[in-house]
């Protein structure tokens, strides 16, 4: 009987994992089987946008797979049961109804959706870009807004500020602020702090520092303080939260509901259950936990996938690199901030802005789209087959 992988999400994490397993496993032992919500990959780091009205392309995730030996089940995970290892679905292939997977190994790579942090209003009247449908709806919602419409942000980490300004520069005829519950773009550099400022003046977004959106409501959004910020828009990006999946089917979970996992990217309650991406809680070179971004989906997939292969194959355990350089943050499509961090996950005093830095993150994006959508590229000549049963159990106990 051939041993069963089954990827769990098909975003940057679950995509190219599926690949890279797919690209070196033999399929005369193996079957890799991804389960995936939507038939799309959908690349989230455009659903800002996405949302604004720009042309944002999307490719199959049949596509992408064809050829490569992947089996995709277009499905919505409802639960994982890591005793019977076993995976709950609904609505295969766009049919109601439920169905079950086994598997031999799990990667869990559902990323993660807006956090509402229990904000009254925000799951009735806020719109947010952290899923397609989500953007979608914005998207909708924005064509109907006229000139002098207000759109208010809430939040001033990456997403937000991303958010902002490219709808800023996008529709010049929107009046854009921002909530920011501190200061503007604090953890960056004083030199790139003093871009982002200048990025947001040449683009007139107001911004309300020190200010936590407490309320929202179909026309304002209402302060801590009382203070109301009128808003026929409001869009949410204070923050990513995981599914409730993970911490519900019993597998250890950190406070966030991440997965906690060992170097290797295996869970440290369930040994056939790995995670990567924005569900993972893993540890970086730093010591500090990898944050939610697409370097670190890339990170903790290439090192869960190396691990699965090695445990499978009967090879040593590899460790690969668990970084975090930095943040590339978009101001719109012509501007952008390059801010690395030292180990310590502080600014350096170096950063990248400008058009320069916004032709790097559109390499960026190209190359993580890239990379994904041609999951056969540098397909080796002879893919490596499982080891037995003994040598498995030998290569499990050396690692
Ligand atoms: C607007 C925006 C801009 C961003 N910009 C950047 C950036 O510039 N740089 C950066 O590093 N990061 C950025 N990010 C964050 C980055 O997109 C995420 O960290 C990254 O997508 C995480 O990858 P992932 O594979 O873990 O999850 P995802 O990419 O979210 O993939 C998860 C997959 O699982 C599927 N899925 C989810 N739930 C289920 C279910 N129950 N059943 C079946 N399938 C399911 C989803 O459909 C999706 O295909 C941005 C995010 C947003 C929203």
């Amino acid at each position: 009987m051939k041993h069963r992988i089954v990827v769990l999400g098909a975003g940057y994490a679950g995509a190219f994992a599926a690949g890279s397993l797919a690209r070196r496993l033999s399929p005369a032992d193996t079957e890799i089987t991804v389960v995936n919500a939507v038939p799309d990959f959908v690349e989230r780091m455009r659903l800002h946008q996405l949302a604004i009205g720009q042309d944002v392309a999307f490719r199959k995730l049949a596509d992408i797979f064809a050829g490569t030996g992947v089996r995709l089940r277009l499905a919505r995970v409802t639960g994982v049961d890591p005793e019977r290892r076993t995976v709950a679905v609904t609505g295969e292939n766009g049919e109601n109804g439920d169905g079950e997977l086994a598997y031999d190994t799990l990667l869990y790579a559902l990323g993660s959706s807006v956090a509402d942090h229990g904000v009254p209003g925000v799951a009735e009247y806020a719109f947010d870009v952290t899923g397609r449908s989500s953007a979608l709806r914005l998207r909708e919602r924005l064509v109907g807004l006229g000139e002098g419409g207000t759109v208010l942000v809430v939040g001033e980490g990456l997403t937000g500020i991303e958010t902002a300004t490219e709808f800023a520069e996008s529709r010049p005829d929107l009046s854009v602020a921002l909530a920011a519950r501190g200061q503007l773009g604090a953890w960056l550099s004083p030199k790139a702090r003093r871009h982002l400022r200048h990025a947001f003046d040449r683009l007139g977004i107001t911004v309300h520092e020190h200010t936590s959106i407490e309320a929202v409501e179909p026309t304002r959004a209402i302060a801590a303080d009382g203070t109301t910020i009128p808003a026929h828009v409001t869009v949410w990006s204070a923050g990513f939260a995981v599914h409730p999946i993970a911490a519900a089917s019993g597998l250890e979970v950190a406070e966030t509901g991440q997965i906690v996992v060992d170097r290797t990217m295996r869970s440290v309650s369930h040994p056939d259950v790995y995670a990567a991406g924005d569900c993972a809680y893993a540890i970086g070179e730093n010591g500090r936990p990898l944050p939610m971004s697409c370097a670190s989906a890339g990170y903790t997939n290439m090192q869960a996938t190396a691990a699965i292969i090695a445990r499978l194959t009967g090879s040593e355990v590899p460790t690969t690199g668990l970084k975090y350089h930095g943040n590339h943050i978009s101001l719109g499509r012509r501007d952008a901030i390059f801010q690395m961090v030292d180990r310590d996950a502080q600014s350096k005093s170096w950063y990248l802005g400008g058009r320069s830095a916004a032709r790097l993150k559109s390499g960026v994006l190209k190359g993580a789209g890239w990379s994904i959508v041609h999951p056969t590229f540098g397909m080796p000549k002879r893919k490596r087959r499982l080891a037995t049963a003994p040598d498995r159990a030998g290569a499990r106990a050396a690692a």
